[in-house]
């Protein structure tokens, strides 16, 4: 137990104490304490004598002169006699663990009845076999507050250590054990019709399939016999009582079952088959619908030729993409055919230092010979920034610095009032060129 919970002052543990050892002005006993003296002999505490020569340089008893604690001389005699006199065990109460002074002790009579003298206080205390300790089991919930020398006793029988169910071997506390043996699920209990001992979990089942002397209802019961029986006396029932009745009754039933269930087949197998045709036409039907698509995509890219594709892209929140270091943006697709073509805006492309924008055009079908033009446009529009693309084709077309990432602002008129920046741009298809044939006569 944390020693600052006992609680105790040495003039508590005995009645003997003189004045002599008591300073006059705190009424503290001396124990621990330096003791000065004026010239005259009146003692009292170190820090008693400090805090009263603040206020005035004298002594308080007989108002001689002191300027300072250097003029006092200290009190060894009085400070060595005092540590000669005898107390009683602080562990001779059995309420020394109190929490507040102002509450009396109680003597105990399993307490610690040893008389020491002050000296040896401290040391007894450490060691004395009634200290107060908490009970091992103070982590599960037990605070109470033993003495060392009854520790066996207690834990022996402390509510709060663990205990594993006879039965499911899980961990409880011994308070709480009784309880989860109302309920354990591997518990053995009695089965109220035969007496059998029953696992707890298993019982349910017991009683509905297996116990021998539960009552049940007749098997033909849904056919009409009404009979109670023990389970143990079902066969001689059944061999016993006549039944013929019920069992006409349960094979209409059992006919007029069959004859739906081979219905719903028959019912069942006609909707499969059909299922099978509708799944064979409609492959049929994707297989013609990609055939034409095919088909119609040639001809989009043969009529795209020599044609020109304009649009816009517009870019929103962009004053968040610019605060990123480095990041790509891809445009939506578009393009005469579906998903031809897309714009990728780069923070860092090539020169990451100097703060480029690279912009590419992609090409996601088989596309070559396309003329790119990109403008970004300015509030200005005679400070639009437009590139043309003519360094001939390789798998994209663009730049790897199309502008200081810097120079794209409000200021500059790059960036829109409401934080958008627009790009304007044409693709031009290559125009069809005449088809040659050389026929060479034999
Ligand atoms: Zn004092
Ligand atoms: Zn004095
Ligand atoms: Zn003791
Ligand atoms: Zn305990
Ligand atoms: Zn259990
Ligand atoms: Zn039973
Ligand atoms: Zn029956």
């Amino acid at each position: 137990m944390p020693k600052q919970l006992i609680k105790y002052n040495v003039s508590e543990l005995s009645s003997e104490f003189d004045d002599d050892y008591v300073c006059q002005i705190c009424f503290d006993t001396y124990y621990k304490k330096e003791v000065y003296q004026c010239k005259e002999g009146h003692c009292s505490c170190k820090e008693c004598w400090e805090k009263s020569l603040e206020k005035k340089k004298e002594c308080m008893q007989c108002k001689t002169k002191v300027n300072s604690l250097n003029e006092l001389s200290r009190a060894r005699q009085v400070e060595r006699l005092l540590l000669k006199t005898c107390v009683c065990c602080p562990y001779l109460f059995k309420n020394i663990t109190r929490v507040d002074e102002s509450e009396k002790l109680i003597e105990d009579s399993s307490g610690c009845n040893e008389i020491i003298k002050l000296e040896e206080l401290d040391n007894h205390i450490e060691n004395c076999s009634f200290r107060f300790v908490e009970c091992e089991y103070h982590e599960k919930g037990c605070n109470d507050k033993i003495r060392h020398n009854e520790k066996e006793i207690h834990i022996s029988k402390c509510e709060y250590q663990p205990l594993n169910c006879k039965y499911c071997s899980n961990v409880f506390l011994l308070k709480t054990i009784g309880k989860h043996y109302l309920k354990c699920p591997s518990m053995l209990i009695y089965c109220k019709e035969c007496n059998e001992k029953i696992k707890r979990e298993e019982m349910g089942n017991h009683v509905d399939k297996q116990c021998q002397e539960a009552i049940i209802s007749c098997t033909l019961s849904d056919f009409g016999c009404n009979d109670k029986i023990k389970r143990k006396i079902l066969e001689n029932h059944l061999e016993q009582t006549n039944h013929t009745k019920h069992l006409s009754t349960a094979i209409e039933h059992l006919m007029i079952k069959n004859n739906q269930l081979s219905i719903n087949i028959k019912e069942l197998t006609k909707d499969k088959e059909n299922l099978n045709i509708k799944n064979y036409q409609l492959s049929n039907n994707i297989c013609n619908f990609e055939e034409k698509y095919h088909i119609l995509s040639k001809r989009i890219n043969e009529l795209s030729k020599g044609k020109e594709y304009k649009n816009k892209w517009i870019i929103s929140n962009y004053s968040k993409i610019n605060h990123i270091i480095c990041g790509e943006l891809i445009s939506p697709s578009f393009g005469y055919t579906r998903d031809s073509f897309e714009i990728r805006f780069n923070r860092f492309h090539t020169n990451y230092y100097l703060r480029e924008i690279s912009i590419y055009l992609h090409s996601t079908a088989e596309q070559n010979d396309i003329e790119f033009s990109l403008t970004l446009l300015n509030k200005d529009p005679k400070k639009n920034f437009c590139r043309k693309y003519n360094e001939g084709f390789t798998s994209i077309w663009g730049w790897s610095n199309f502008i200081c990432a810097d120079e794209i602002n409000k200021e500059n008129g790059f960036v829109t009032e409401d934080d958008k920046v627009e790009f304007e741009f044409t693709l031009t298809y290559p125009k069809a060129m005449p088809l040659l044939s050389n026929y060479i006569p034999n």
